[in-house]
């Protein structure tokens, strides 16, 4: 199953969606996101506190 995390889930005003096969896989796209559009570097808390909010896709 696909999963998805958008910005704006986190109050963040972004439009960014990101979208992967796998928790790994999409945790390293948002922070590489982060990084680079928001110049954040995600930690341990910034992380769980992401994945409480990633969402599995029908697509
Ligand atoms: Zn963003």
């Amino acid at each position: 199953m696909p999963l998805e995390f958008r910005c704006q889930d986190v109050g963040v005003a972004c439009r960014a969606v990101t979208t992967a096969d796998s928790k790994d896989d999409l945790l390293a796209k948002v922070a590489a996101h982060a990084r680079e559009s928001h110049g954040v570097e995600l930690n341990d808390t910034l992380v769980d506190y992401a994945l409480t909010q990633v969402r599995e896709t029908e697509r």
